[in-house]
């Protein structure tokens, strides 16, 4: 698959975007079990966290990885209405481009030390989510990777419709299935948004 990106912005995952159930990064999808590695499909990783010191998350909340096929497929089962929504809300508040202009040259961590809407870094306790684009054992740096507080993952979920929520909880009981640790972890949060 050819990505129209610089091979300067492919990376190391850092460890924060590895699995906390095997302390490995992500080797499957979690809706149709692709493996990354094998299928050089690209995959977007959502954890949700609390407590992110040096560059360490102190607990995880949920994680899980998908491919780009099962992320795209899950987006559009959500809500017109939803979809409409929430890509407002994005170009309302976030400047993509300038962002990565200001972080090209920053250490790695800077990506998600502050919130990609709310400009700050979580407060003590409180939970948010990270997001990451990679290819095999490669990450994105470009819009991908960010951090997002729960203050502003609340308003967001303001804009979605009950259907979209209904699928939004829907996905989270379809894949209990799996092993009982990402049954607890999934069970503790579930995806809120799935960007
Ligand atoms: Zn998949």
């Amino acid at each position: 698959m050819q990505l129209p990106y610089p091979e300067e912005a492919w990376k190391e995952i850092p460890k924060i975007f590895w699995s906390d159930l095997n302390q490995l990064p992500f080797q499957t999808c979690l809706m149709c079990n692709t493996n990354f590695e094998e299928s050089q499909q690209p995959y977007l990783i959502e954890k949700a966290v609390k407590g992110i010191v040096g560059g360490q998350a102190l607990s995880t909340v949920f994680e899980y990885a998908v491919c780009l096929g099962c992320a795209e497929q899950m987006n559009l089962s959500l809500s017109e209405s939803s979809r409409i929504k929430i890509a407002q809300y994005f170009e309302t508040h976030i400047h993509f481009n300038a962002r990565r202009e200001a972080l090209q040259d920053a250490e790695q961590s800077e990506w998600i030390k502050n919130c990609l809407v709310k400009h700050r870094p979580p407060r003590e306790q409180e939970e948010c989510q990270l997001y990451a684009f990679c290819l095999g054992d490669k990450m994105l740096y470009h819009e991908f990777p960010y951090m997002i507080t729960s203050e502003a993952l609340d308003e967001m979920l303001q804009l979605l419709s009950a259907k979209t929520l209904d699928i939004l909880n829907g996905f989270k009981d379809d894949f209990f299935d799996g092993p009982p640790e990402l049954k607890e972890l999934l069970e503790k949060g579930g995806p809120k948004v799935l960007l």
